[in-house]
């Protein structure tokens, strides 16, 4: 066919992490690396008789045309969860389109972007077709360091993009402390926040911080997701803004899709207006918890000196930092030849990728495989430092 691309579409790179995990997919391969919640957890019965509900009482409605900003019910029940008005949520095609949406309304060519160092790789894809300037901000263990967003860095910054709650990729979190620290500081220079939260129901204690949003409402656009929740095949998530980013995200969705499936959105409204994340979010907590736990003891047992991780609270991921002279993804070559695999880390960098990082994912693998893949892992790191 004769098509001239856009310079957009042009400029469009296909994800090394996805031919990578092409390869994961064989099933003798004991896969750390998809970012997939376990399908243990989706609540098939709850959301059967949601939809059996659905059907039997209002049909026609949840099958009709419905508002951009979603159906008004379950905007009110994602308000009442923040404390925040209805007319400051929309409901968004996953989450993942509120970052598309934000980055249409809030990004022109050049303008500089703030991001975590590292930071989630679909957050950068989403933005990266708005052309920023990716300006990577200095963070450690707990999250970005508030100190490091002085006037001079943030300097014409649209946004600084967060991720406070067992970051996607290294599952860190944001203590009280920083996020006050955080707030205070953007605040002080007028620099809106994005705050990105799919993790932040998946502590294993049930031990939560404030979000940013009910530290500063009027500072931060908030993404939620019902995807680690309930499942991801629903595709929903939402977005608290002020009205009047919330209304140039509306025109911008309106043009994208009219409006996330209203079929959808009820029937999350009949399943989540029983309560049922109230018995639901507590055993995913204990699986994941589980797996993590089990992760870790695998780790202990088999990394060799000088490869240190990070110990999650919560959520799907776990960092791991190999001596500075290995590279991940050079290593992902003899991991995928003995059939372990993970994510090498510097796809998750928007500046100078730190090559000898990687992540793992211990939700969906059984407790006996992750033992049995870390312990390949493990030798195959070991090989490598001796080479
Ligand atoms: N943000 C982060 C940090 C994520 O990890 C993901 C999913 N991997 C998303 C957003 C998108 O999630 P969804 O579109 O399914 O809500």
């Amino acid at each position: 066919m004769n098509v001239q691309f856009s310079q957009r579409a042009l400029a469009l790179k296909s994800s090394a992490i996805r031919e990578l995990l092409k390869i994961t997919e064989r099933p003798e391969v004991i896969s750390f690396a998809g970012g997939l919640p376990s399908p243990a957890t989706f609540p098939i019965e709850a959301l059967r008789e949601a939809t059996d509900r659905l059907f039997a009482n209002k049909p026609h409605a949840a099958l009709q045309y419905g508002p951009t900003e979603g159906y008004m019910p379950l905007r009110e029940w994602v308000a009442a969860q923040h404390g925040v008005s209805p007319t400051r949520v929309m409901l968004t095609t996953g989450s993942q389109q509120a970052l598309d949406l934000i980055g249409k309304v809030l990004i022109d060519p050049d303008s500089p972007v703030l991001v975590e160092t590292p930071t989630y790789l679909g957050a950068l894809q989403a933005f990266s077709l708005y052309g920023p300037r990716f300006v990577s901000v200095p963070s450690d263990e707990g999250g970005v360091v508030p100190e490091a967003l002085t006037p001079e860095l943030t300097k014409g910054a649209r946004f600084a993009y967060i991720l406070p709650n067992f970051q996607n990729p290294t599952g860190r979190t944001m203590d009280l402390a920083r996020r006050k620290a955080l707030i205070a500081q953007a605040e002080k220079l007028g620099l809106p926040i994005v705050e990105d939260n799919p993790y932040g129901d998946l502590s294993y204690t049930g031990d939560t911080h404030p979000t940013l949003l009910s530290m500063a409402p009027d500072s931060v656009i908030y993404l939620g997701s019902f995807s680690k929740i309930l499942a991801p095949g629903l595709r929903l998530g939402y977005v608290i803004a002020p009205e009047a980013v919330l209304f140039k995200l509306g025109q911008a969705k309106q043009a994208a899709d009219l409006h996330t499936p209203g079929f959808t959105q009820r029937v999350v409204f009949e399943a989540v207006s029983t309560g049922l994340l109230d018995t639901h979010i507590p055993t995913i907590r204990s699986l994941y918890a589980a797996q993590c736990a089990a992760m870790m003891t695998a780790l202990d047992k088999s990394m060799p000196a000088g490869v240190s991780w990070n110990r999650p609270t919560g959520g799907m991921f776990t960092w791991v930092t190999l001596p500075t002279y290995l590279d991940a993804t050079a290593l992902f070559q003899h991991s995928v030849a003995q059939n372990v695999a993970y994510v090498p880390g510097a796809p998750f960098y928007a500046n100078q990728p730190e090559t000898h990082t990687l992540r793992l994912s211990f939700v969906t693998v059984p407790e006996a495989r992750i033992h049995e893949g870390i312990a390949i892992l493990g030798s195959v790191i070991g090989e490598q430092l001796r080479a």
